[in-house]
């Protein structure tokens, strides 16, 4: 059996503008702003910090910390049965055609299906259900005992290198090589990932993205 057909081969696929055509996290904060939950003001400086982040001018952490910050004192199963009536009506819709077909020739090879997001744990919980993976590699939110959110993530976040770092400890908890792993992305601060594994897959990249993945000779796919 060659290393690209065992069983312990794994395939990752960021969610973001990859398995979904949306920025879920965009959408979210716009669907808060909807509901009452947060104000303009922070819808504003939410998404003012995604764009940014999309072009890779801020740091990442940094701001995340301040908009993670403001779920603090938030029961986690609150949190779970939002993100669960948002998953339904504004994520599920966008799956992208080309997920489903891709996520199935891994799934027939026997490999793993593992999704390695920047998103919360409770929209990864989701979207392995969806689109039947085994398991979810994303930012954890630390709770204290009564299960309310401390308003912090853990380091390092996942996200750029940190998706690597985060990777690395999960293959390393369940005994995986990461030899012969793909991964699947849009983003260009998804690089060092896209670096790390033996086989990059850039899905309707970014324009920054797509002029590395023609420098490097990466495949290209549209799932569109
Ligand atoms: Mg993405």
């Amino acid at each position: 059996m060659s290393k690209n057909s065992t069983p312990e081969t794994v395939a990752f696929f960021d969610l973001d503008r990859t398995l979904i055509s949306i920025n879920s996290g965009f959408d979210y904060a716009m669907y808060e702003l909807k509901q009452g939950r947060i104000s303009w003001l922070q819808f504003l400086r939410a998404t003012g910090w995604m764009s940014l982040y999309h072009l890779s001018l801020i740091d990442m952490p940094r701001v995340f910390g301040e908009a993670v910050r403001h779920y603090r004192g938030i029961h986690v199963d609150e949190l779970r049965e939002i993100t669960a009536d948002f998953f339904e009506k504004h994520v599920t819709p966008t799956i992208q055609p080309g997920a489903r077909r891709t996520l199935e020739e891994h799934r027939e090879k026997g490999h793993q299906l593992v999704l390695l997001t920047a998103s919360s744990p409770y929209m990864s919980e989701l979207a392995v259900d969806a689109l039947d993976l085994d398991d979810w590699i994303a930012n954890r939110f630390p709770t204290d005992e009564r299960g309310l959110l401390r308003g912090c993530f853990e380091r390092p976040m996942c996200y750029g290198p940190g998706k690597v770092h985060r990777a690395r400890y999960w293959a390393r908890r369940r005994g995986v090589d990461l030899e012969g792993a793909y991964f699947y992305t849009d983003s260009y601060t998804d690089l060092p990932m896209l670096k790390r594994v033996d086989h990059p897959r850039v899905v309707n990249p970014d324009p920054r993205l797509r002029r590395e993945a023609l420098r490097q000779g990466w495949p290209i796919e549209d799932w569109s």
